[in-house]
């Protein structure tokens, strides 16, 4: 067999996805090494998956050991990393009850499921679900068609109905909206692929209050922001604003595919034998790696971390702003950042990025204005400083090309 190169994507993949040209083969901590043996520091954690950095050695431990045991069961029989991981999460979150499945998209659809089968047990009206303009909640039919962007539903329908959408952060239209015929609210307390907007406190504030009026359930989507990288193990701890049901995905496996949906007892009680389910959900290999996941992110030092580096990063972006003056906007919480470009920049947010990568750092965007960066939780000092020094070399490039054209 001949080698695989980036090529090879455009001729075995369906074309979905536009990867970078290179192809990282091995990664150690935050650094990142290509095919041809150029190293990069990894400010994207995948899509803030990776937040322990690559190979955590407690967790490469934990993982190696549950191989030699158990890889899969399914859900004829309940396993030992499944229920001590779920104990945890029920230990350290309002959840009383957890449900595993493999994905955002998959723990997001079932909080809506068990949101519209919990309100309409009860009165066969109550349908309605609201969710938020620029949000996202994964790439089922029934999570793209909640989220906040048309551009993902064009071409599938016809879409599941009673979906409201209304402006994020806009209390006047969630008033106008949420009312009795409402089964549940999805929110991101912090919007990732919308451009990393965080909500205002108010704001989460005001859906629980009019949740609570009109017996809606209210569901925080922290797939991205949750575990740890908020600074709090979630981010609804951070808001003060506790919700009837939170997903979670992304970092929870550290790169491991596992999804998660948590929710109260009382809730959870709709779900009988037989209502919803998943072949891999909760199974121990993964469950496993996130139980060991949890227990880190959750020691003070870990959370510690991510404020400290909060500060250290926005400082550092700040820094080369005044400089360079590039960016609107630095924005978002914990160790989930947005750097929004100026107007003479927009639609120039995936040129910053390549420009960062050829200066050997990887970088994420959310939409075409906004460099995204999602560190590891634990990355060190100083490979944080020498993803800045990089980042500063593509953003002179890129500033150099408006003073061109100005
Ligand atoms: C990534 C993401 C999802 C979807 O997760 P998948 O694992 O890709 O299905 C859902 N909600 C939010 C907020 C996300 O960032």
């Amino acid at each position: 067999m001949s080698a695989v190169t980036r090529k090879t994507f455009d001729e075995v993949m369906v074309p979905n996805y536009a990867p970078a040209a290179f192809i990282p083969v091995s990664g150690l901590g935050s650094r990142l090494t290509d095919q041809d043996g150029k190293e990069y520091i990894d400010f994207a954690c995948g899509i803030a998956v990776t937040s322990l950095g690559h190979r955590h050695p407690e967790l490469t431990a934990v993982l190696h050991d549950q191989v030699d045991h158990l890889w899969h069961l399914s859900n004829t029989h309940t396993n030992e990393p499944a229920l001590r991981l779920a104990r945890r999460l029920t230990e350290t979150t309002f959840a009383e009850r957890v449900f595993f499945c493999n994905s955002g998209a998959e723990a997001n659809e079932a909080a809506l499921k068990l949101a519209r089968k919990y309100a309409v047990d009860r009165n066969p009206e109550k349908t309605q679900i609201v969710s938020c303009k620029q949000s996202f909640h994964g790439r089922t039919l029934f999570t793209v068609s909640v989220g906040g962007q048309p551009k993902y539903t064009e071409g599938f329908g016809p879409l599941p109905g009673n979906l409201a959408h209304i402006q994020f952060n806009d209390i006047a239209a969630a008033e106008a909206t949420i009312h009795w015929g409402t089964a549940a609210v999805i929110v991101e307390p912090v919007q990732g692929e919308g451009g990393i907007t965080p909500a205002s406190k108010a704001y989460l504030q005001k859906l629980r209050e009019l949740c609570d009026k009109h017996g809606a359930l209210l569901i925080f989507d922290e797939v991205q922001i949750g575990v740890g990288r908020s600074g709090s193990l979630f981010s609804y701890m951070e808001y003060g604003v506790t919700p009837d049901i939170l997903t979670s995905a992304k970092a929870l496996g550290n790169g491991l595919p596992i999804g998660a949906m948590l929710t109260t007892k009382e809730i959870a009680a709709t779900f009988v034998v037989g209502t919803h389910g998943s072949t891999y959900g909760g199974n121990p290999l993964v469950c496993a790696v996130a139980d060991k996941v949890i227990e880190i992110v959750s020691r003070p030092e870990t959370l510690a971390g991510v404020k400290q580096r909060h500060h250290w990063l926005v400082d550092g972006l700040k820094a080369i702003n005044q400089k360079h003056h590039v960016f609107t906007d630095i924005r978002g919480q914990g160790l989930l950042i947005g750097a929004e470009l100026i107007p003479a920049l927009h639609g120039k947010a995936k040129d910053v990025l390549n420009a960062a990568a050829k200066h050997g750092l990887v970088t994420l965007v959310a939409g075409t204005n906004v460099v995204r960066f999602a560190p590891s939780l634990v990355i060190p000092v100083a490979d944080l400083n020498e993803g800045l020094k990089r980042f500063e070399l593509a953003v002179a490039e890129i500033a150099a090309q408006v003073t061109q054209t100005a």
